[in-house]
């Protein structure tokens, strides 16, 4: 099966200012595929027309006037339900904001507005950006366009399915240890997790505070390098937040190739466990690079093998302290106790509204979080995994010292099937054992489209080394145009 790609953001704006078409005759194209695909693909949580229409009407008179506010004006978007957009429904995915309106906007948010881009609707994900599959998710997983019966990945499957689907120009999403880049290798389009701090955390819905970052999800490499150029600047709300720094006029003509480049291929990730299919179109890309006198080394990162099981830990840590707010008192779900409204007691209220409103995989984070932080434990397993987070960072950093980029799988398999590994978390969480690490070492990767194994895509991931953002997105459009017409 082959996907309409549909419009990127270049082409977008091109129709609007030649006057192919209006913003709101785009707008209303969108809502029009929506409503008929989101039945089957699930990808949107909720939708956003009113606000929408009224914004693509206000870009059409920009448009008039020859005063457009950037390249984004009247593009159609789509942002990941755990990004709060003022007055709208924000849920991540969860019963238990159900009915949660976000009071403001998250910093992206406001950027986005401010750039004049229309935003569709909020996109499906696991609960609380939890899970590999969106299968978490209290509204029903996503699936994936190229086969119904399989994942659309995750936890940012809804903004994956709703690019490649064309149900929106371009989306974002937020990965914590691979949920844009997962999603967006199991449904073929382009996925960046930029450096930690790159994107200001603002108003994302937190899952493990250390590893959450925002990035673009979208249908070229070109469109990410775009996103990410609004969306990141620096924020005095989030204490993390340094921005990025583009050359000046990056985009005027395009994203310039990239000068004589080494890259690294990571030994300890195309060993075992490693799909021979997979691991098949991922050498092809290989030879491409090669082929284009690109340098290729191995590279051995010693402590790559305990990242997941580091992560594993820190993660439910933070997870377990920032779920602690979800008390059915100050956010969202809010229920007393049915029978004994008079008597129920503070701890009463707490545990109902939590037992009622998280789903179990959330549950399940919170409780080994929660022991992973008591007294004793915390010296023998978060500290340690702090340790062991240090080591696999150095390896990183050490590597970086002799080559610009490291490539390896984004995941061991294609799109797996619906209800495959949802009754084995340890399996679920294998899918990410490629993408966990670069988080806890808060470097930027990107998942590239690189052809099909079974007729389903399969991501590259390309790994750079802190801030060097732009130039990954440089040596990606370069493979991404040395792939074009291989796949
Ligand atoms: N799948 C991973 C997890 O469940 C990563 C999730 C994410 O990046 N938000 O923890």
């Amino acid at each position: 099966m082959m996907l309409a790609r549909g419009l990127t953001i270049r082409e977008a704006r091109e129709g609007l200012d030649k006057g192919q078409f209006s913003a709101v005759e785009l707008c209303k194209h969108y809502f029009q595929k929506i409503k008929t695909e989101n039945k089957k693909l699930n990808a949107f949580i909720s939708l956003n027309e009113e606000e929408a229409l009224e914004s693509a009407r206000l870009t059409d008179q920009r448009i008039k006037k020859g005063s457009i506010k950037s390249i984004l004006d009247g593009v159609p978007l789509a942002i990941k339900d755990n990004l709060c957009q003022k007055g709208r429904k924000t849920t991540a995915g969860s019963q238990i904001l159900q009915n949660y309106v976000a009071p403001y906007d998250a910093t992206v948010v406001r950027l986005l507005k401010e750039a004049g881009a229309i935003i569709l609707g909020k996109t499906n994900l696991d609960e609380f950006a939890m899970g590999s599959s969106t299968e978490n998710s209290y509204f029903g997983p996503s699936k994936n366009p190229w086969d119904l019966t399989r994942v659309s990945g995750g936890s940012s499957g809804g903004s994956a399915v709703a690019v490649a689907a064309d149900l929106c120009v371009a989306a974002l999403g937020s990965d914590t240890g691979g949920s844009i880049r997962q999603p967006a290798s199991f449904c073929g389009v382009v996925g960046l997790k930029p450096t930690y701090g790159a994107v200001s955390r603002f108003g994302l819905i937190a899952m493990a505070s250390s590893f959450d970052q925002i990035g673009p999800l979208s249908k070229n490499v070109f469109d990410s390098a775009v996103l990410l150029s609004f969306i990141s600047q620096k924020d005095l709300l989030d204490a993390t937040s340094v921005g990025l720094k583009w050359p000046k006029g990056a985009f005027l003509q395009g994203l310039k190739n990239p000068r004589k480049i080494k890259v690294g291929l990571i030994k300890e990730s195309f060993g075992e466990g490693l799909d021979e299919k997979v691991k098949a179109i991922l050498f092809k890309a290989i030879e491409i690079l090669k082929d284009a006198d690109v340098e290729l080394i191995e590279v051995s990162l010693p402590h790559l093998n305990y990242a997941l099981a580091a992560y594993y830990v820190i993660m439910p840590a933070e997870v377990s302290s920032n779920l602690a707010r979800y008390d059915g008192i100050r956010y969202g779900l809010s229920r007393l106790s049915e029978e004994r409204k008079e008597e129920v007691t503070l701890e009463e209220v707490y545990s109902l509204n939590r037992a009622l409103g998280f789903g179990q995989e959330v549950k399940r984070r919170i409780m080994l979080g929660t022991y992973l932080l008591s007294a004793g434990y915390y010296e023998a397993f978060y500290k340690k995994a702090q340790k062991i987070r240090r080591l696999f960072t150095e390896d990183f950093l050490k590597a970086f010292s002799t080559v610009d980029f490291l490539i390896s799988p984004v995941s061991p398999s294609v799109a797996f099937k619906l209800g495959e590994k949802t009754k084995d978390p340890l399996l679920m969480y294998l899918s990410d054992i490629y993408t966990v690490p670069v988080n806890p070492a808060g470097l930027p990767a990107i998942s590239l489209p690189c052809g099909f194994a079974d007729n389903l895509p399969v991501g590259l991931q390309i790994i750079a080394s802190h801030f060097e953002d732009y130039s990954l997105l440089q040596f990606s459009q370069f493979l991404e145009n040395l792939l074009k017409g291989r796949l």
